[in-house]
């Protein structure tokens, strides 16, 4: 039986004989040569001033969260459709997460939405650019500069590597902007992140606060001649080993990104007759974006022809998954925040409807065939 699986890191001996040179130099903590170049890298690739590697996304949005000082009291609005990490970082601080609905085309925060949830307590707007695709950054960059200096954006871009909106890098536009290189998004180093910024004062205090609260960076780079303690902090570098990986992943961003537009042209001209017959939705692209698919999703009309549609997939091995449960109808947020099933409608029906397919460089074309097959088999369709 076949085993196609949903992802699948793209790994080959560059990886590996980069991980070797890494050990043989015996230099394997952070902050490194290597650390270096691949932020390097990661500032020319995304037209952005400052990249700072960090041991996850999650870290990279604590780090977000404390350089902007969010603390007891403040509000954090983001969406509800994400992973836990984005609502973690602003709890972790002791703020309130404000979760606000998605909008129907991208799946992304609803910016029509944002001003009403808007108080004199918010402090941060944490969007997140699902699968790859780009929220309305104009819109939510000027709602939050009517605020200013007190209200900030960061974008949660784990998904978003290499991808655009208007011409501009994702992660790049925000005040702050977080990447994942966790093993299940495009790019991959185990479990690595990175903090952007064109701020030099944000990057500054994320530089320090990093390196446990010290300005050990400085004495790195031999401007000053032994480091202290000056600031609060924790330990977010990135090892030399696990920099050595992204730093060959990165070199890899646009074959890996490519070949993930590639398949996506096939799933997106192979179902669109499904698409027509009104027995699935397809994503849809706006022109203002350029997303990496890092997700190619599908959607059905309710949520048990999701769950008999994944089943029958299983079934013949291929590993299709639903994807976020709202956050804030999560046990933690109903009881500590009083949210309550039905606040935010399309949340609660995207992740009630939707699946994700295998998508990753190494999905042969015979094995995407069987999946788009095994779809119209589900539906009772001929494929034409
Ligand atoms: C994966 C993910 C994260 C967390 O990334 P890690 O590197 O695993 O910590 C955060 N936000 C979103 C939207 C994600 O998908």
């Amino acid at each position: 039986m076949r085993n196609i699986p949903l992802n699948k890191p793209f790994i080959d001996d560059k990886e590996i004989a980069a991980v070797l040179s890494v050990l043989k130099s015996r230099s394997l903590s952070g902050n490194g040569v290597i650390g270096k170049e691949a932020e390097d890298l990661m500032s020319r690739l995304f037209d952005v001033k400052y990249s700072l590697l960090t041991t996850s996304c999650t870290h990279a949005l604590e780090l977000a969260m404390m350089t902007l000082n969010i603390g007891f009291s403040d509000e954090v609005i983001m969406p509800s459709f994400t992973f836990v990490s984005t609502a973690n970082a602003a709890i972790k601080q002791g703020a309130k997460p404000i979760f606000v609905d998605i909008e129907p085309v991208h799946l992304n925060l609803d910016p029509d939405k944002l001003e009403a949830a808007i108080s004199a307590k918010t402090k941060a707007i944490i969007c997140v650019h699902y699968g790859g695709f780009g929220c309305q950054m104009d819109k939510i960059m000027s709602i939050a500069k009517k605020k200013k200096p007190q209200l900030y954006v960061v974008e949660d871009a784990a998904h978003a590597i290499g991808a655009k909106y208007k011409g501009r890098y994702l992660g790049g536009i925000g005040d702050i902007g977080c990447f994942s290189f966790h093993d299940t998004k495009n790019l991959v180093c185990g479990e690595g992140g990175a903090f952007l910024s064109n701020d030099s004062k944000l990057a500054k205090k994320a530089e320090i606060m990093r390196e446990k609260g010290t300005n050990r960076a400085d004495f790195l780079r031999g401007e000053v001649d032994k480091y202290t303690w000056i600031e609060t902090g924790s330990s977010y570098v990135l090892s030399e080993i696990l920099a050595a990986v992204l730093l060959a992943q990165l070199q890899k961003l646009d074959t890996i990104n490519k070949e993930r537009v590639k398949l996506a042209d096939r799933y997106l001209q192979a179902l669109e007759p499904l698409g027509v017959s009104g027995d699935l939705i397809l994503p849809k692209i706006s022109p203002e974006i350029e997303t990496n698919w890092h997700i190619f999703y599908i959607r059905v009309f309710d949520e048990s022809s999701r769950d008999q549609l994944l089943k029958h997939l299983k079934r013949n091995g291929i590993n299709a998954a639903f994807h976020f449960l709202p956050l804030h109808a999560s046990p933690y947020a109903k009881s500590r925040y009083g949210y309550s099933e039905g606040d935010l409608p399309l949340t609660e029906e995207v992740s009630k409807t939707l699946i994700r397919l295998p998508i990753y460089p190494e999905l042969a074309s015979d094995e995407q065939q069987f999946v788009i097959k095994k779809i119209y088999e589900f539906f009772g369709r001929k494929e034409s």
